[in-house]
């Protein structure tokens, strides 16, 4: 198996993966989503909320937003399989205590730990009249997306089949499939009389990967002169996060889980099955 990285930012990672199978790039996908650990608020002690916003939404909203889930911060703190987590002073304390009138925005969440904070300063949350009043407590504890989406690490986690694009030679060139390519990458060469592959200034993807297999130049071209498939054991894969995990934790966490849950299935299989 082979891997290349086309793109890679603080929350972005675009890879293509060569000669592997549907079922192990499924199934990283699936762990990236719902097994790798963040870091969420869970529990909510309103103390005082004399806004226009109902309790359960002002929780609802502090859970979802995302908090730094550096995979080293996560490391000391319980798991939701740890009797301790269940302890509301057992997770990440924050506190946060308005009087309006104003907004109060993610970064007046005062955290107990400095790295673990939230991503991003100006999420809105709540608005204040004139002498509301607000004060919370509130606990962040690391969980798993498969339990609720606020702990899933990934906004993006899909693949897509590497596009293969071939030209039948035994038909005349039909220049109509490419003016009815939505995403402009097919180019005709009148000169070369040929149909060409044209690279997308503005995407890391290289030539035929940014085909989105559409198949509109197929159904433009009257003589069968296109057509479009794709390979089945190389696949183009996307990893976005909300900026909790940088998105290459999230994937080596993601392999390091399969991995785990492979040797359990192995195990299992050595002792005969039997527990
Ligand atoms: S399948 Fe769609 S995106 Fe791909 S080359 Fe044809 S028209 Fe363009």
């Amino acid at each position: 198996m082979e891997i290349e990285v086309r793109s890679q930012t603080d929350d972005e990672m675009i890879f293509v993966v060569r000669d592997a199978e549907v079922p192990f790039v499924n199934a990283i996908r699936r762990c990236a989503m719902v097994n790798v650990p963040k870091i969420a608020i869970e529990d909510v002690n309103i103390i005082r909320n004399d806004s226009a916003m109902f309790n359960e939404v002002l929780a609802h909203r502090l859970g979802l937003t995302p908090l730094v889930s550096d995979l080293d911060a996560i490391e000391g703190l319980p798991l939701p399989e740890d009797a301790e987590w269940e302890d509301f002073n057992s997770g990440i304390l924050f506190s946060l205590h308005e009087v309006g009138p104003k907004v109060v925005y993610s970064k007046d969440l005062i955290s107990s730990d400095s790295k673990i904070k939230p991503v991003y300063d100006t999420i809105p949350l709540v608005k204040l009249k004139e002498d509301e009043e607000i004060i919370i407590e509130a606990s962040a504890k690391v969980g798993y997306g498969k339990e609720h989406a606020k702990w899933m690490p990934t906004t993006v986690c899909a693949y897509k089949q590497y596009p293969e694009i071939t030209f039948n030679d035994e038909e005349e060139v039909d220049y109509d499939c490419a003016s009815a390519c939505p995403r402009g990458i097919l180019k005709s060469d009148r000169r070369s009389k040929k149909i060409k592959i044209n690279e997308l200034e503005d995407s890391p993807l290289i030539g035929v990967e940014n085909c989105t297999m559409c198949r509109s130049c197929v159904r433009a071209s009257a003589n069968g002169y296109i057509n479009v498939g794709h390979k089945d054991n190389d696949f183009i894969f996307r990893i976005e996060t909300d900026g909790a995990m940088p998105p290459k934790e999230v994937l080596l966490k993601a392999c390091d889980v399969l991995g785990e849950k492979a040797e359990k299935f192995i195990k299992f299989s050595d002792e005969g099955g039997s527990k």
